[in-house]
């Protein structure tokens, strides 16, 4: 293609070189460049092949420490999947079950996250697995601890409103075990005292002398503090709420007033015979839900007298002053 060639010239009878035409000349051109081309773009791959430019070595580092650490991540995720299978068996088994709640469902611990547009991202790289897969996992960690976390808050939530309950629930003999006191008459059917017919008698009757501190069960909010005029005499009715009230009747004084706060053991009134009463007795009664149910059931904590003053004196102690204006006034 680029040899000379010659021809005889007729005039001048000698040989002469054939000039290519411009079309041949630019064909020429063309070609040539494009052998340059191809030349620089092979020389440019295999040269970079064996000796790599400062930068791809740079990447080339990069991408060994970040195999490595992806590594390290996955180890690490398995240490932090195993905490979490931990926790999860301790709140389902032990701080839901002690609360009677009922485990969170699998369906809800295995739910997804959704993050599938991302994973569509991730898909697209050269080699997606390992990124992938560290990926998934944290958005399935992530998903349960958000679950871990709710779980707890309603474990939180049930434990107060036990705490509540158990500090309001009536669960003492409202006479402290130190008073000289006995039973005269249990819950249940029975011979009333004023009209001999049986009877349904809807509390317990516990006698001893009078002027006796009356204590509190359970704390909650005073109802009635007044005379009942249906044969309770002086009585105090304490609302303990989730349905439970007290019934003190029969009492000498009343010491609280209707609406006041009283705590466990806190002194209400006094032992008297006010009332339809034959002596100096009180008589205690629950009502769950408006129902009366057998006191001895609801003294659950067996407390000495030891136990049951200190419970008392803590009552007192807290409580305001009863009438802090008069005791300033001179
Ligand atoms: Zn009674």
């Amino acid at each position: 293609m680029f040899g000379k060639k010659y021809y005889i010239n007729t005039e001048t009878l000698r040989y002469e070189r054939v000039k290519p035409t411009r079309k041949q000349l630019y064909r020429y051109v063309g070609l040539f460049g494009f052998g340059l081309i191809c030349l620089a773009i092979l020389m440019r791959f295999g040269f970079e092949r064996i000796y790599p430019t400062p930068r791809q070595i740079i990447y080339q580092q990069e991408n060994v420490k970040l195999r490595s650490e992806y590594a390290e991540l996955n180890s690490e995720l398995l240490e932090v999947e195993s905490y979490l299978v931990d926790l999860r068996n301790r709140d389902d088994r032990f701080y839901r079950a002690i609360l009677s709640l009922d485990p969170v469902p699998s369906t809800i611990r295995g739910a997804g996250t959704g993050g599938a547009l991302r994973d569509q991202h991730l898909r697209n790289l050269r080699e997606p697995g390992m990124v992938l897969n560290v990926s998934q996992r944290i958005d399935n960690i992530s998903n349960k601890v958000k679950i871990q976390s709710t779980s707890l808050t309603d474990v939180l939530e049930e434990a107060l409103n036990t705490q509540e309950f158990l500090a309001c629930k009536p669960s003492i003999n409202p006479i402290s075990p130190a008073d000289p006191i006995w039973l005269t008459s249990t819950y249940g059917y029975r011979n009333d005292p004023f009209t001999g017919k049986r009877t349904a008698h809807h509390g317990i009757d516990l006698a001893g002398p009078e002027g006796l501190d009356i204590h509190c069960s359970g704390a909650g909010t005073v109802l009635y503090a007044k005379m009942n005029r249906h044969g309770y005499g002086k009585e105090v009715v304490v609302d303990h709420g989730f349905g439970y009230t007290s019934r003190y009747a029969h009492l000498r004084d009343i010491h609280v007033k209707k609406g006041q706060k009283v705590k466990r053991g806190e002194v209400l009134g006094t032992l008297g015979s006010t009332g339809r009463s034959t002596g100096p007795h009180l008589h205690y009664e629950i009502r769950k839900d408006n129902r009366a149910v057998n006191p001895f059931y609801f003294f659950y904590e067996n407390l000495t007298s030891e136990e049951y003053s200190l419970l008392a004196s803590k009552a007192t102690i807290d409580k305001a002053p009863y009438e802090p204006l008069a005791m300033s006034q001179k």
